[in-house]
């Protein structure tokens, strides 16, 4: 049985990634069976171990929204924030980023939309406004020397308006990267993009002045097209990519059990052209295995049942 792909180089694409993990937080968040700490910290712990260098660790939004993370301080406490070089969590507002501080995290992670149908479901503000409540967070946050990522949802389609124009996210982009961001994530939320449209949204940040080392894509591959959608932004010169071990985590906004771009399918796809990651992909298979016991289902990601 082969384990690895054949390397084919090729021309242009970079000599190494960053794989952003979002299994533990993006990924848990969207399962239903509620997972006991240790279990989580094991978790985190294990895909630090396969040499994941950036795993979102948890949410600090109030424990009543996402009951699965209601315990991100004992979570936080157990895990070893040093462990990997970017271990973020994610901070709503003044008040999660109070906690984070005293957990000693070391990079926060806010969401904006790039709709206003999200921006008032989500946050409960309009599209305008949402700018306005992150400024405090993200400037007192750099002012603790926290390093703080800014995801964008609903950057490729959104559940209620449909098509989203390129020259709006290219706009509400650019809004948060002035607000004191260092990375923008672009969230393909319903997983609808296909690479032509991946290109037309890169192609208009970069028009504007925005540089493909300040951008991560953060694909759902709930139409399939995410590992499509990556390799069209890596060859535009995008070099971050957020992905869940084992597909973990379903669509909250389709009936579909394919959520997050699988770390291991990206994985396969970049070791094959080449590209350094850092994982060892038997290890987070096992990994995956292990958690998809946990939370009472099969991996999501094609490469790991395939290497099971
Ligand atoms: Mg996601």
């Amino acid at each position: 049985m082969k384990r690895t792909p054949q390397v084919v180089s090729e021309a242009g694409l970079p000599e190494r990634v960053t794989i952003y993990e979002v299994g533990p937080r993006d990924g848990l968040q969207n399962e239903e069976a509620i997972l006991p700490v240790e279990v989580k910290a094991e978790f985190v712990r294990r895909l630090v171990d396969a040499g994941l260098t950036a795993v979102e660790v948890t949410s600090l939004v109030h424990p009543r929204w996402v009951p699965q993370l209601a315990d991100a301080e004992e979570l936080l406490a157990a895990v070893d924030l040093t462990a990997a070089p970017r271990m973020p969590v994610l901070v709503p507002n003044e008040r999660g980023l109070d906690r984070a501080l005293a957990a000693g995290v070391r990079e926060i992670a806010i969401f904006a939309s790039a709709t206003e149908t999200f921006a008032r479901r989500n946050l409960n503000r309009s599209l305008e406004d949402q700018y306005a409540m992150f400024a405090p967070v993200v400037t007192r946050a750099q002012a603790e020397g926290l390093a703080v990522r800014g995801y964008l949802s609903m950057c490729f389609g959104d559940p209620w308006e449909g098509d989203v124009a390129v020259d709006q996210v290219v706009g509400a982009g650019r809004r948060v990267l002035e607000l004191g961001c260092s990375e923008l994530s672009l969230g393909d939320t319903i997983g609808v993009a296909t690479p032509g449209h991946v290109e037309a949204v890169l192609g208009g940040l970069i028009a504007v002045g925005i540089t493909m080392e300040q951008i991560a894509v953060h694909f759902h591959d709930t139409y399939g097209q995410a590992l499509s959608n990556a390799l069209t932004a890596m060859r535009l010169g995008v070099t971050t990519f957020d992905t869940s071990a084992g597909g973990l985590g379903g669509c909250p906004y389709a009936e579909s059990a394919t959520g997050n771009l699988a770390t291991e399918d990206l994985c396969w796809q970049l070791h094959g052209l080449g590209i350094d990651t850092g994982v060892d992909l038997a290890a987070l298979v096992e990994t995956s295995s292990w958690m998809a016991g946990q939370v009472g289902k099969s991996p999501a990601s094609r490469v790991a049942a395939a290497l099971a």
